[in-house]
């Protein structure tokens, strides 16, 4: 079993990408992958058009049960009271199983008070936040994390890419500093995977794609690494099925 923790659907606007239902479906198909968590694009500020998107990956879902599950995505610069009662939405009635913050996107570092309240948020809707990390430094760099973690113990932590490389041994500290941080492997150089499931156990290691034209990359990493088949096991789907409550 494969679970892809980070895709993405519909239209982004800062990185001018376009990503339809047909396509998210055709490549797991292709490529094997049991269950997708999708999260919107970026870009959006206007609130509908951000209920759009949550709409759009929930309607996905609903025609594939079990397949396909959403993670909230949206600007933290929105009124505290609209973020909140979406994030709200998302969770209670679409049933999403995470949060994400894009710190290069959004325009938001972790370390901005901005992001306290979708700490908050996640904590009260017992969801994981997804924090992207590599690219966009220092808004982006893993160290950001680390306070939000340490205040928000029982919010586990995702790092997105784990630093991507340039960072990877600075998403190695956050873990090592806060046991509520996950290293998300996207975009990961495979001797820092070796390295990451050595040092902290598969448990806290999780496979992922992000984009679509990276999915067989991704897999053929992984089947390509010198672990064991229980640890591939266990990142290729049982720390996001963990971590994300998916219920497998
Ligand atoms: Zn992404």
């Amino acid at each position: 079993m494969i679970i892809d923790a980070h895709a993405h659907l519909g239209v982004d606007l800062v990185f001018e990408e376009v990503r339809s239902e047909a396509e998210i479906m055709a490549v797991m198909d292709a490529n094997n992958i049991n269950v997708t968590i999708l999260q919107g694009m970026y870009g959006h500020i206007y609130l509908d058009e951000i209920e759009d998107n949550h709409n759009r990956i929930a309607r996905l879902a609903r025609e594939n049960p079990k397949r396909i599950f959403g993670m909230i995505t949206m600007t933290p610069y929105l009124h505290d009271g609209d973020f909140y009662d979406e994030a709200k939405r998302c969770v209670k009635e679409l049933g999403f199983v995470g949060m994400k913050l894009h710190p290069m996107a959004f325009g938001c570092s972790p370390e901005n008070s901005r992001t306290e309240m979708m700490w908050k948020i996640c904590e009260e809707l017992g969801i994981p936040m997804m924090v992207h990390t590599g690219t966009g430094a220092p808004l982006s760099a893993p160290s950001q994390v680390v306070r939000r973690c340490k205040q928000f113990p029982y919010v586990p932590c995702v790092l997105a890419h784990s630093g991507m490389l340039i960072y990877a041994d600075e998403a190695f500290l956050a873990a090592h500093e806060c046991p509520n941080v996950y290293l998300e492997t996207s975009w990961t150089a495979p001797h820092h995977i070796v390295h990451a499931i050595k040092t902290f156990g598969s448990k806290r290691i999780l496979f992922a794609a992000d984009e679509i034209t990276n999915v067989a990359t991704e897999i053929g990493k992984y089947n390509s690494l010198p672990i064991s088949g229980e640890d591939r096991e266990q990142c290729f789907w049982q720390t996001a099925n963990t971590v994300f409550g998916l219920g497998f």
